[in-house]
């Protein structure tokens, strides 16, 4: 990933528009069953290229909804692979060989607390 949509969101759909690479989904959408929006970890960019920082995140209305997550890279995707996302489930993935950019100033101790991308 990555950024994750935690479990204080409230399906406003700010975010959605605002994402470069179309990495999430809503509600509806979400493939692990959540009544939440959900970011594609092997989608999201962390824009990277696109914003000076995470648009979704910016866009939030929520505090603390849109946090950071594990990087999709390299050793790291082993996260993705069972039981981290929310409730003990499994994130879902179109491509788990995927590599994806990531923002190498945000440290893996923020990453692995899930700190909050915008204070
Ligand atoms: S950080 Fe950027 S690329 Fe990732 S989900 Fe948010 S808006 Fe999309
Ligand atoms: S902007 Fe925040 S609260 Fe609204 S749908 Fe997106 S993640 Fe959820």
């Amino acid at each position: 990933m990555a950024v994750i949509i935690g479990d204080t969101c409230i399906n406003c759909a700010a975010c959605i528009d605002e994402c470069p690479v179309e990495a999430i989904v809503d509600e509806d959408d979400n493939p692990t069953g959540e009544e939440l929006y959900y970011v594609y970890p092997d989608k999201c960019v962390e824009c990277v290229d696109h914003h000076d920082e995470p648009a979704c995140a910016t866009a939030c209305p929520t505090e603390g909804c849109i946090t950071w997550d594990v990087k999709f890279a390299g050793d790291d995707k082993e996260h993705f692979k069972g039981g981290n996302y929310i409730d003990g489930l499994d994130y879902v993935m179109n491509d788990p060989d995927a590599e994806m950019p990531f923002r190498d100033d945000i440290s893996d101790e923020d990453r692995k607390a899930r700190a909050n991308v915008v204070d």
